[in-house]
């Protein structure tokens, strides 16, 4: 085929559309159009199928493969200037070929609401020069700036004086601050981090740039944003799924303007336009929730990563227990590595003490010797928090009689009981039941509710300890507006509780009178077939421990096991995350699994297994010769291999470079686009993935 030659010489815009095809689209100009002044970034409205889409002009050809006779010409052009800054539009192209991602529809995710829409009418933001902004249009206030740095800082007198730890960990990341750098900010929990991420910004705001700072989904609470605003007296944005679209969109332009100065977001701020980024911090930087799982599947720390690095700006990333990623990163000194060994100020480590549950009689999960130091920490006035990743009632409903489970009609699961809603959920597709009085299968009434989940506990200690406060933290006690506010501001309320809850509870938080950490059941994570399954356990217990006893009073953990002697307990509670972490390491290193070879997986999903595998076999097939370096196992079912009514099946690919893995996907993915429209299989590709089972 080849280029056609366009006869009439009327250039010609390319265009990226969101849509999942990994591909450009041709049009023509808008009549009586300028040509000249049209430059990649802008945005423009085009005809696409019956629809209006808002697309972002690549560039302008002479040429198309479409014939002149069959483009469509575009409706009206949106922008006079880029839309994105130009580092974010590089980040957006970079991604869209790293994650093999439709580049429209990457541009597509960095744009607010407000900007995707055909008919919105454009505000007036959008259409100005950055820079250019007042500060009127966003309302936000803008405090007096320039005249001396410390204008910035609120209280500059009540910061207290750094350890030389946290001194040299800032000192190392202020030191070249126009520059690119990766730093590993690896301190234990309530070793001051948040301390010299504070101190560092300061630099920052003194040198009129701005401060991106990326945490987990479940540490961005009001808490959070009051400690910077507590330090600041400079304009401060926080970026979450909780925001208006109006919200969202005025505090994208209040970025993109450079009238914000600090950025506090989820995941998907990494995408933020900035006028002037001076750093980029990811806080818990192991946490997965910085990975999206569904559609887009980027990283937003390996994201962030490649932006500092465009930008040539620093980045630290921090946490107690980084990834094992990031720490063979720092081992090969690509990332320089700040160790903040001890707790800042006067608080020390906790006590780990290990029970046997084998040995013991455990009612409703808890055992005596959990119990008893529960009530010794009680009657000294202090709180004492419970950690069980397990919301509902119990996990499973049981036939006394002929062994039925209640399971999902449409999933590869067990409903969960649900006593205060008084129902049966399934917690993967959210399908709902009225609890059976009668087994399915035998008929008898001899059903039971076993295992034990956050309401049950909850019940049982009501039962224990009549008279102290039980506060429970899980997806279903925070599901309303505002509850979970309510639940922190009672924690803070009441000197003397139990907190009980999922990990919604155990990450990020700062609980001053939490003296008593206890773990009901350590095993989940001990034993599952996910390569990262041993060191998420690790790194779960470690955050949770982290809880106990982060002010003056030493914190005690104890941790409920049926497996004691397991060796990767037992050392990560010896001998600490880092050894455990090396441990991991090697045996990752033996098995060639990531960090030192590269992952990436089809999933296919159809109505009928068969079809899911058959479809994998054939890319299998596909895959045959093409490189010598890359490997690939399967098709496997995953571990929830029918979700939702639909089969899913695995293919992994597995290549010794990131390069060979690179070409290797984009040679199949060309054959893939290829196939006719209208399969019976939906499939999607994930690169670097965090589930491999
Ligand atoms: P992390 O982010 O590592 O968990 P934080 O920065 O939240 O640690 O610090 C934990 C506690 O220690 C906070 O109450 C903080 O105010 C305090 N802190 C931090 N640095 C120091 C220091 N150099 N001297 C005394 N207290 C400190
Ligand atoms: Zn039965
Ligand atoms: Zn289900």
């Amino acid at each position: 085929m080849g280029l056609l030659s366009n006869m009439t010489g009327e250039q010609i815009l390319r265009i990226a559309l969101p849509t999942p095809l990994r591909r450009l689209f041709d049009y023509l100009p808008p009549q009586g159009i300028e040509i000249s002044a049209l430059k990649p970034g802008i945005r423009v409205l085009v005809p696409f199928q019956s629809r209006m889409l808002v697309g972002v002009l690549i560039g302008v050809e002479k040429n198309s493969s479409v014939p002149y006779g069959k483009l469509k010409r575009a409706e009206s052009i949106l922008d006079e200037a880029p839309i994105l800054p130009d580092d974010l539009y590089k980040i957006c192209h970079w991604a869209a070929e790293y994650y093999h991602y439709a580049l429209g529809e990457v541009l597509h995710a960095a744009l607010p609401a407000f900007l995707r829409k055909a008919s919105a009418s454009l505000p007036i933001e959008g259409r100005r020069e950055p820079r250019k902004v007042k500060s009127a249009s966003t309302g936000m206030c803008v405090p007096e700036i320039g005249k001396e740095a410390l204008a910035f800082l609120k209280n500059a007198g009540a910061v207290l004086a750094l350890n030389s730890h946290q001194q040299n960990a800032l000192d190392k990341i202020t030191d070249s601050l126009n520059q690119f750098q990766t730093y590993l900010l690896d301190g234990v929990t309530g070793s001051g981090k948040t301390e010299v991420y504070l101190r560092s910004i300061e630099k920052i705001l003194e040198q009129q740039k701005q401060v991106l700072v990326l945490v987990p989904e479940i540490s961005l609470t009001p808490q959070t944003i009051a400690r910077f605003r507590d330090r600041f007296n400079a304009p401060i944005v926080a970026l979450h799924s909780g925001l208006t679209e109006k919200q969202r969109y005025t505090g994208w332009c209040a970025a993109k303007s450079g009238e914000a100065k600090i950025i506090i977001g989820t995941r998907s701020a990494i995408f933020t336009p900035f006028a002037a980024l001076g750093l980029i911090i990811v806080d818990e930087e192991h946490d997965q929730s910085f990975k999206q799982q569904d559609r887009f599947r980027y990283h937003a720390r390996d994201v962030a990563i490649m932006r500092a690095h465009y930008l040539q700006i620093p980045i630290v990333l921090g946490s107690a227990t980084p990834s094992l990623e990031s720490l063979s990163n720092a081992l090969k000194k690509r990332y320089e590595h700040l160790i903040l060994p001890d707790r800042a100020g006067n608080a020390v480590m906790p006590n780990y003490e290990i029970i046997d549950t084998r040995q013991v009689n455990v009612d409703e999960s808890l055992s005596p010797r959990l119990m008893e130091t529960m009530r010794q920490h009680l009657n000294d006035g202090n709180q004492v928090m419970l950690f069980l990743n397990r919301r509902g009632f119990a996990p499973v409903l049981y036939c006394t009689q002929c062994a039925w489970i209640a399971e999902c009609k449409r999933c590869d699961a067990r409903m969960v009981y649900h006593q205060t809603f008084k129902r049966l959920q399934c917690h993967h597709c959210d399908a709902r039941l009225a609890i059976p009085t009668r087994c399915a299968k035998c008929n008898n009434e001899t059903l039971a509710p076993i295992g034990v989940g956050t309401q049950r506990l909850e019940q049982a200690l009501e039962k224990y300890f009549p008279d102290v406060p039980i506060i429970r933290v899980d997806r279903d006690s925070t599901k309303r507006k505002g509850a979970m506010q309510e639940l922190l501001d009672q924690i803070h309320q009441q000197p003397r509780a139990i907190l009980l809850g999922t990990q919604m509870l155990a990450k990020g938080h700062h609980f001053p009178n939490v003296t008593l950490v206890g773990i009901v059941d350590a095993d989940a994570g001990l034993f599952s077939a996910d390569f990262r399954a041993a060191e998420q356990m690790g790194q779960l217990l470690l955050q949770v421990s982290g809880r106990a006893g982060r002010e003056e009073k030493r914190g005690s953990v104890l941790i409920q096991t049926q497996h004691p002697e397991n060796p990767l307990l037992t050392m990560l509670l010896n001998q600490g995350y880092h050894a455990f972490a090396q441990s991991l390491l090697s045996e990752r290193q033996q098995s060639v699994l990531p960090p030192y070879s590269y992952f990436a997986i089809f999933r296919a999903e159809a109505h009928s297994n068969d079809k899911a595998t058959e479809f994998l076999r054939m890319l299998k097939e596909w895959c045959g010769n093409i490189s010598s370096n890359v490997n690939v196992f399967g098709p496997v079912p995953p571990l929830l291999a029918k979700k939702k009514g639909m089969h899913a099946q695995h293919l992994l690919i597995k290549a010794d470079r990131r390069s060979a893995l690179q070409q290797f996907l984009q040679t199949i993915l060309t054959k893939l686009e290829a196939l006719p429209k209208n399969q019976p299989v939906k499939w999607i590709l994930d690169v670097d993935p965090m589930e491999t089972v």
